[in-house]
């Protein structure tokens, strides 16, 4: 490119994202076109806009449309938590890796949709829009996807961490044990008589059911799974419980 050249840093957050060759210096010089945005410059250099809160040129607050022009200093801060998602309910959309978060995020009473089948870059990204869900997801280029109603990059390949990325960023109201972990439904007291030909006869004599899934009709009941499950819980409410911006 041979047009305006401008200073750029990022915020440390930021820095995994950026070029190899650019990584961990406190400001580096690109040469711009002339023409593109600054949101788009940022993204040439490897940064979701997902992941960038305020951009100041020259130490003052600038939209990423702005073409920036010769000498002009750019700073890039990192989005800021808890981040609001003006514009809907706060529910969210996971891509095909993120099953594990999809279920914990489900057992706190998280709107957490989730397709298990591979359904492509596109659809996912249409469906977020439909739906108004903010996508989370590892896939930098899924995340650059225009269409999406909003996204979010999942910083950590853990479970235990995402969870706690995803809630200390959003925070989310937490509802524990109203939503069905298999199929995001709600979940509704239930009648062990009702729904005894749906369990096995151990599970009969031994465990009190106590929620049954609106949408996929799944029983849930205090089973040996059930503590493990429950430490889950206690942690994010004890952390993130009284949190809630919504
Ligand atoms: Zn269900």
């Amino acid at each position: 490119m041979n047009g305006p050249e401008i200073t750029i840093s990022f915020a440390p957050g930021l820095q995994l994202f950026v070029e190899p060759g650019r990584r961990h210096r406190a400001r580096t010089a690109v040469v711009t076109d002339g023409a593109s945005t600054l949101g788009h410059v940022v993204e040439s250099l490897g940064v979701p806009l997902t992941e960038v809160g305020r951009l100041l040129v020259d130490g003052r607050e600038t939209a990423a449309s702005h073409v920036p022009g010769a000498g002009e200093t750019v700073e890039v801060e990192e989005v800021a938590r808890p981040q609001e998602v003006p514009g809907a309910p706060l529910r969210f959309l996971l891509d095909v890796h993120l099953g594990t978060l999809a279920r914990r995020l489900r057992l706190l009473g998280v709107d957490a949709a989730y397709e298990s089948e591979d359904i492509g870059d596109p659809a996912l990204a249409a469906l977020s829009a439909a739906q108004r869900r903010v996508m989370l997801s590892r896939d930098r280029g899924l995340l650059r996807r225009r269409e999406l109603w909003a996204g979010a990059y999942v910083y950590s390949d853990r479970p235990d961490d995402q969870l706690r990325d995803v809630l200390g960023r959003f925070a989310p109201a937490l509802a524990p044990w109203t939503r069905c972990t298999a199929c995001n439904g709600r979940l509704q007291d239930a009648d062990k008589d009702a729904v005894r030909e749906q369990l096995e006869h151990g599970t009969q004599r031994t465990y009190d059911v106590f929620a049954q899934c609106t949408a996929c009709g799944r029983v849930y009941w205090r089973g040996a799974h059930h503590a493990r499950l429950q430490t889950i819980v206690d942690e994010a409410v004890r952390e993130f419980g009284g949190a809630h911006v919504r």
